[in-house]
């Protein structure tokens, strides 16, 4: 079968390889499509700080949000059947620790992630994964399943962050995941949505999404804004998805007196130099968010109601032939592609 490998920094090829071979608790799966995320990008340039510290190694295949449909199912599986459209999980816990024993299986000492760490991800046609990781998508369409993974990131974001109608919540940064933040947090009940971005087009979305405001921070004083939408408040929960110390900084302005400060996923490795102050002032509680365990049936459930929308977010695809096209639109950051897409 053809995979896409990282071979170092920034070398990425089309391999022949074997295909994987299921064990008994193992699915193997055709794959449908695959997301490109950040943490893709990180991966494959080599900066990422897993990379950086040697705890990912190459080569590896990357792609952590994928959708495909089961080809070959392990003796052990039993709530999957052949042709089910599947999504899977990008954590994948040993089972036996003290983490994994109380559902905190992201958390794991030994835990691999798909494409990211220890184990080989969804850029090639065929997958495989531990079935107790993979879920049925029934919506049908391949493209909007990829996109589970970063939504339930969004969900599990929302749930650690404790969202509830009494809050107002802020979202900072709107790529794929702010986005699904601003439409996690109204299918939690959020009172008032912010969202704060620095690129019109997605401040745009975001009102499309659910947003009560979108703000650029290019173009107002973030803590003035804070305070004049709450009545001097500022924002209970406040959720930083730019992955860097000027999201950051603008999140902790943001957020307010006993205020929940969630930190999502990739956080570049740059120095966030920044005084913990207003953290202890206001007595903020800060929130760290990996990955998204114990979610997708939720999360599958929201997109299945309508309340989480991920087609919005589709700005190109490609085939796996086109891979190199595809990262380099990726990477590009051009303001309005969000999530590109390539299909084995
Ligand atoms: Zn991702
Ligand atoms: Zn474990």
């Amino acid at each position: 079968m053809k995979a896409v490998r990282v071979l170092g920094p920034s070398q990425l090829v089309l391999d022949e390889v074997p295909a994987p071979i299921p064990g008994s608790g193992d699915v193997l799966v055709r794959i449908a499509a695959v997301g490109i995320c950040q943490t893709d990008i990180e991966i494959v340039s080599g900066v990422h700080g897993w990379i950086t510290d040697g705890q990912s190694r190459y080569p590896l295949v990357p792609g952590h949000e994928w959708s495909g449909y089961v080809e070959a199912l392990g003796a052990e599986v039993s709530h999957l059947a052949l042709g089910d459209l599947v999504v899977g999980e990008t954590g994948i816990g040993c089972g036996q620790c003290r983490w994994c024993r109380t559902g905190h299986y992201n958390v794991c000492p030994d835990v691999t992630e798909a494409g990211i760490l220890g184990r080989d991800g969804a850029l090639r046609e065929y997958h495989v994964q531990p079935a107790r990781f993979v879920h049925r998508f029934p919506l049908g369409d391949p493209d909007t399943a990829a996109l589970v993974e970063p939504a339930t990131v969004a969900v599990y974001a929302c749930q650690r962050g404790a969202v509830s109608p009494l809050d107002r919540v802020a979202v900072v940064g709107c790529g794929s995941i702010g986005l699904l933040c601003v439409q996690a947090a109204r299918a939690f009940g959020a009172r008032f949505v912010l969202a704060v971005s620095r690129s019109e087009y997605k401040l745009r979305l975001a009102e499309t999404l659910g947003a009560d405001r979108a703000v650029s921070s290019a173009a107002v004083n973030i803590g003035e804004v804070a305070q004049e939408m709450t009545g001097g408040d500022a924002f209970d929960v406040v959720i930083e998805a730019g992955g860097n110390a000027e999201a950051f900084n603008d999140a902790v302005q943001l957020c307010g007196r006993l205020g929940r400060l969630v930190v999502v996923g990739y956080a570049s490795p740059e120095a966030y130099g920044y005084s913990l102050q207003t953290i202890i002032d206001r007595e903020q509680t800060l929130v760290g968010v990996r990955g998204s365990p114990n979610v997708y049936p939720q999360t599958i459930d929201l997109m299945a109601a309508g309340r989480i929308r991920v087609e919005p977010l589709i700005s190109a695809r490609f085939t796996l032939g086109e891979y190199a096209r595809a990262f380099e639109l990726a990477v590009s950051r051009k303001p309005d592609v969000l999530k590109v897409l390539v299909k084995p």
